[in-house]
């Protein structure tokens, strides 16, 4: 491996667990520890990259010890720990806002009576969430062929527990492109851990993409290397393994 100045890392799955349970403390310290290490070593260490609303990111960004702009919201947001900017992806209009403002009015009053709701936090995007995963596979179609048919250009995707509802010109991969712009940080300098196809994103704009051993088949197959353990633990060995070399 060539060596690594920054490691763009996914959140749910990669550093928590994908379900609402406690994370991985140790894990997470020694994680923080490896970031602190690599910083005092003159490199910039750890960036947080996830489709998690910003002040969930934020909070992880200070318990680890970033020292990087970190990308919220899928894209909406490069927030930055070391000056507390909150960044909005310009490209995100007054239009696009309202577009959200009513698809979640829609939501709200179209599917809230079934007991779906609008997960807290998100300004710019919106992930549907009931606590029957079965149930809410069974209206993502439903949903998809609603907006279209209101003309909201989303990007509807089904993750483990929630439909996104992301603006179709928004991704982890226009996130990505703006934060290296305001880096500097090359390609061939970054590293890359993810676990589901939305982290093909960041695989694609890496020198070293690694996973957990919890990740979807497609995103092992492009990974450099898996590690043997899941989530928290599985990223604490890549980031050994990159920070390190
Ligand atoms: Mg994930």
């Amino acid at each position: 491996m060539t060596h690594v100045d920054a490691v763009l890392c996914d959140i749910d799955g990669c550093l928590c667990p994908e379900t609402s349970a406690p994370m991985d403390a140790p894990a997470l310290a020694r994680i923080g520890a490896l970031n602190r290490e690599a910083i005092a070593q003159g490199r910039a260490g750890l960036a947080l990259c996830s489709g998690r609303p910003q002040p969930f990111v934020e909070a992880m960004a200070r318990l680890l010890g970033c020292r990087l702009p970190c990308i919220a919201e899928n894209g909406v947001w490069l927030y930055d720990p070391r000056t507390n900017a909150y960044d909005r992806d310009p490209a995100i209009t007054p239009a696009h806002l309202a577009m959200v403002r009513e698809a979640g009015a829609w939501v709200e009053s179209q599917l809230g009576p079934r007991g779906v709701v609008i997960q807290p936090g998100k300004t710019a995007s919106i992930s549907l969430y009931h606590p029957d995963a079965a149930y809410l596979r069974s209206i993502e179609g439903m949903v998809r062929t609603a907006f279209a048919a209101c003309g909201w250009s989303f990007r509807i995707s089904m993750t483990w527990f929630y439909i996104n509802c992301d603006l179709a010109h928004i991704s982890k991969g226009t996130g990505i492109d703006r934060w290296s712009r305001l880096t500097g940080i090359p390609r061939d300098r970054l590293a890359g851990v993810g676990d589901t196809p939305g982290d093909l994103a960041i695989a694609d704009r890496v020198a070293f993409f690694a996973c957990p051993a919890n990740a979807h088949d497609e995103v092992k197959r492009r990974a450099s290397w898996v590690a043997p353990e899941p989530e928290a633990a599985g990223t604490e060995s890549a980031l050994a393994a990159m920070l390190r070399s």
